[in-house]
C-alpha cells in the first residue's frame, strides 16, 4: 500500500556522513557535520562529562521515567546558563523551561507550540540558515519567510538588509535568531548591532526565537556567548530559545537540550509549561535522563562550572583549536594565492567556515581531493587538523581556479 511513497532526497548535511563512510581514499576528509574532533580527526569526550559520569555511577541512579518536563535540575541549570545566575526572570519564575531532545527537539516542541498557540504566524529564517529550520518548521504547519542577513560582497552581516526585514514584516512576527555562531555562515552580530536588532524587533512586537546551539564555541566563553539573549531579556523583551548540549559539552547523541520561553509574567509561564508538556507528551512522552543529569552535574557543581570552570576551560581548548586551524588555514591560503582576500577564513567564527566555493567547486573538492562538504560551500573546521590544512588549502585554492 505504500506504492506511490517517494524516496526522500538525501539530508543536505546527514547526507555528507553518509557519502564520506563510503569513500576509501586514505585522504579523505568529512568536513560535513559540525562534530568537534581532535588533532588526530578523533571524537572527544570532555572530561568533565567523564568525571560526572563517575559520579552518577557511584550514585547509583534508577532508570525511572522523567516527569514531561524533564529534570528539575537539569531545567534549572540551563535556565542559569543561559540568563545567568540568579537573573531576575528565573527569580520571579517568569521562565519556561522544558527539557528537551537537544536543539532540535527543542526547536520542533516550540514549533508545535506556534502552531497550537500562534496560528498564522510565520517564523522569519535568516538567509541563509541551518537547514533543518525549514524542515522543522514547515513538518509543524509553519509557514517560514526569510530575513536578509548574509552579504556575499562583504563576507559579512547585511545589517541595513537585515533592519529592513524587521521592518517590513508584518506587526508581531517571529524571528529565528542564531543566539551565536550562526550556521553556516560564521558571521555573527556585534553586540552593537545587537541592540540595533533588538530595538528595530521591539518597535515592531517581533517575538525572538533564539536557537542557541553552539554557545562557548563563539567566543570560548560560555558567559560571553549568551550575550544577545540576555539582552532581549534585560530589555524586558519576552522570547523562545532552544538550547543545545550537543557541541559544547559533545553530548551529540545523548539528545539533551531545552526549550524556554522567557516572559514577563508568572502566570503565564505557568500556562506555557503546561501546555509545552501537553505537546512533549503526545510527541514522545518523556525526555532521556542520563545526558540530563550529566549536563546537571556539570552545569550545578561549583568545580566543576561556577568557580574553577573546568567546563569552561575545556570549552575553551575546543574553541581555541578551531582557531589555530582558521589561522593556519588562512596563511597557506595566503600563500598559495596572495591576491585574493582570504580574511574571511579567520573572520568568521565559531565551528563553521563559508567558504564562497560554487556547487561545481564543492563537486570537484569531492570529488577530486575526496573532501566532504555540504554543497553551500560551508566547511566543518571543527572536523579540521593541523596536519591536514595544507591538503585542504591545495584543495581549496585548485577548486577555485577551475
Ligand atoms: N541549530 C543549529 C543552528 C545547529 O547547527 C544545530 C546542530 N547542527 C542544531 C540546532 C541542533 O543540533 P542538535 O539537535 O544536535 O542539538
Amino acid at each position: 500500500f505504500l506504492g506511490g511513497v517517494e524516496p526522500s532526497p538525501p539530508d543536505p548535511i546527514l547526507g555528507v556522513s553518509v557519502a564520506f563512510r563510503a569513500c576509501d581514499d586514505p585522504n579523505k576528509l568529512n568536513l560535513g557535520v559540525g562534530a568537534y574532533r581532535t588533532e588526530e580527526l578523533q571524537p572527544y569526550v570532555l572530561e568533565v562529562v567523564r568525571e560526572a559520569e563517575r559520579r552518577m555511577i557511584a550514585a547509583g541512579h534508577d532508570k525511572e521515567y522523567l516527569p514531561m518536563q524533564g529534570l528539575a535540575e537539569f531545567c534549572g541549570a540551563t535556565a542559569e546558563l543561559l540568563l545567568g545566575k540568579g537573573h531576575p526572570a528565573i527569580a520571579e519564575k517568569r521562565v519556561a523551561t522544558i527539557q528537551s531532545l537537544s536543539g532540535t527537539g527543542s526547536l520542533r516542541v516550540g514549533a508545535a507550540f506556534i502552531a497550537k498557540f500562534l496560528p498564522g504566524k510565520a517564523v522569519y529564517l535568516p538567509s541563509p540558515t541551518w537547514g533543518n529550520h525549514k524542515n522543522i518548521l514547515a513538518d509543524s504547519g509553519v509557514e517560514w519567510r526569510e530575513y536578509a542577513y548574509y552579504d556575499a560582497s562583504t563576507v559579512g552581516l547585511d545589517l541595513a538588509g537585515f533592519l529592513k526585514s524587521i521592518d517590513d514584516a508584518q506587526e508581531g512576527s517571529i524571528f529565528m535568531l542564531h543566539g551565536c555562531a550562526h550556521n553556516p555562515t560564521g558571521v555573527d552580530p556585534t553586540l552593537a548591532e545587537w541592540r540595533q536588532i533588538a530595538d528595530a524587533m521591539q518597535k515592531k512586537n517581533h517575538v525572538a526565537f533564539f536557537d542557541v546551539a553552539y554557545q562557548g564555541f563563539a567566543s570560548g566563553s560560555l558567559v560571553e556567548d549568551a550575550a544577545a539573549p540576555r539582552l532581549f531579556a534585560e530589555m524586558g523583551m519576552e522570547f523562545f530559545c532552544a538550547q543545545s548540549y550537543s557541541k559544547n559539552l559533545g553530548l551529540y547523541a545523548e539528545r539533551i537540550g531545552a526549550l524556554n520561553a522567557v516572559l514577563n509574567d508568572a502566570t503565564a509561564a505557568t500556562n506555557t509549561l503546561s501546555q509545552m508538556n501537553r505537546i512533549a507528551r503526545a510527541m514522545y512522552s518523556n525526555p532521556p535522563v542520563h545526558g540530563a543529569r550529566i549536563a546537571a552535574t556539570v552545569i550545578n557543581d561549583p568545580e566543576l562550572f561556577q568557580a574553577r570552570s573546568r567546563w569552561n576551560d575545556e570549552m575553551g581548548t575546543m574553541a581555541g583549536r578551531i582557531k589555530t586551524v582558521r589561522r593556519e588555514l588562512f596563511e597557506e591560503l595566503t600563500r598559495l594565492n596572495p591576491d585574493k582576500d582570504w580574511s574571511f577564513v579567520t573572520r568568521q567564527i565559531g565551528m563553521f567556515s563559508f567558504t564562497g566555493l560554487s556547487p561545481a567547486q564543492v563537486e570537484r573538492m569531492t570529488g577530486t581531493h575526496k573532501i566532504f562538504m555540504t554543497k553551500d560551500g560551508r566547511i566543518s573546521l571543527a572536523g579540521l587538523s593541523s596536519a591536514k590544512v595544507k591538503y585542504l588549502a591545495n584543495a581549496i585554492d585548485d577548486s577555485f581556479r577551475n
